[in-house]
């Protein structure tokens, strides 16, 4: 495709190609237990349809046998393509190098865990071929998921698109289709904190959203516990709103006319009544709560000043090892820079 500039990719549809590639784009963190089953179903996949493919790992600096496998695979398989980081660099930086990396019309980006079913690719490109730019995967039962997962799941999506100019559909995890348009355009952002869904959702595009049930973690156990969900969640505010932070010029000011009303009415009972001294729960109380009320205003600050920080240093987002490819290891590739 090197006959064609960045910007025409950016601008054409690639559904009408008969030879179309899809790329499926798959990150993998110590995923050893998985990747067999995984590339058996794609192969399934693969028989079955009337597109070409190509299969982009991403081996996140797992700690495991994945390296070995994926590249093993690369091997054997033509059409498997495997791109190692130099350490683990995070599941978003993962999606980043994969979108880098495939070559196809339409890319498919998906977890190797099996949770995310192989058999609703086919329906995604049908999709894609009607003319969707975005075809995305929406769990219409997260029965798989623990109460604790769901309910703080919902309440994320809830307030993120309370405060966020940019919704995110409901109950929608990576899992998707998306035109090699959308593909270049997504490449052009340049930041660091990369909220994929947030910036999947913010290029827009002509999408539809197809529902499955999210089946269990086929093999392995999941990467993202509390904490990093947590981090994730406060990641994806402050990438998409900056509500947070403006919201303490409005508490300053309501706080500031309370203390003016409380004021006026303490004058005008010492002026009634005469002086009064007791206080000290009272005042230690506002002491306490005031003070609270500061530090979480610096906290926020503070959140988004590292994230400047991260901004401003521009390294990049992610350091590949090696990239294994066609049945030959590839040299040692540098880093891909933001620049390209
Ligand atoms: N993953 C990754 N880097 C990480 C953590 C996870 O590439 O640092 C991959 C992981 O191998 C899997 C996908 O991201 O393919 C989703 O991870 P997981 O299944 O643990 O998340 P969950 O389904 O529990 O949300
Ligand atoms: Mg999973």
């Amino acid at each position: 495709m090197n006959d064609v500039t960045d910007s025409e990719r950016r601008a054409r549809r690639y559904v009408a190609r008969p030879d179309a590639l899809i790329s499926i784009v798959a990150p993998c963190y110590n995923e050893a237990d998985s990747i067999v089953p995984f590339v058996a179903a794609m192969m399934d996949v693969i028989k079955a349809g009337d597109a070409r493919y190509e299969l982009v790992f991403v081996d996140d600096g797992s700690t495991d046998d994945t390296r070995a496998q994926l590249s093993a695979l690369a091997d054997r398989h033509s059409e498997i393509r495997v791109v190692a980081f130099s350490r683990n660099f995070g599941k978003e930086a993962a999606l980043t190098a994969g979108l880098d990396y495939a070559e196809g019309d339409a890319v498919v980006v998906m977890d190797v865990d099996l949770q995310d079913p192989p058999e609703l690719i086919a329906v995604f490109i049908e999709k894609w071929r009607e003319g969707y730019d975005v075809v995305y995967a929406t769990r219409d039962d997260r029965g798989a998921d623990t109460f604790a997962k769901r309910f703080t799941a919902g309440g994320f999506y809830r307030l993120f698109n309370k405060i966020s100019a940019v919704k995110i559909p409901e109950n929608t995890g990576d899992y998707r289709l998306m035109d090699r348009r959308v593909v270049e355009t997504i490449k052009t952002l340049p930041e660091r904190s990369r909220f994929m869904k947030g910036l999947f959702a913010w290029v827009g595009f002509k999408s539809v959203g197809v529902d499955y049930a999210r089946p269990a973690r086929a093999a392995g156990k999941s990467k993202f516990n509390f904490w990093r969900l947590w981090n994730f969640a406060i990641d994806g505010f402050a990438s998409f709103s900056t509500a947070p932070l403006r919201v303490w010029s409005y508490i300053g000011g309501i706080i500031a006319a309370l203390s003016f009303l409380y004021a006026s009415a303490i004058i005008f009972i010492t002026l009634v009544t005469g002086v009064d001294v007791p206080g000290y729960a009272s005042l230690l109380t506002f002491i306490l709560f005031f003070g609270s009320v500061q530090m979480i205003s610096v906290g926020i600050l503070g959140e988004y000043m590292a994230r400047l920080f991260i901004e401003v240093k521009g390294r990049p987002i992610y350091i590949v090892d090696e990239v294994y490819a066609g049945g030959a290891q590839d040299a040692k590739q540098p880093a891909k820079a933001a620049a390209e």
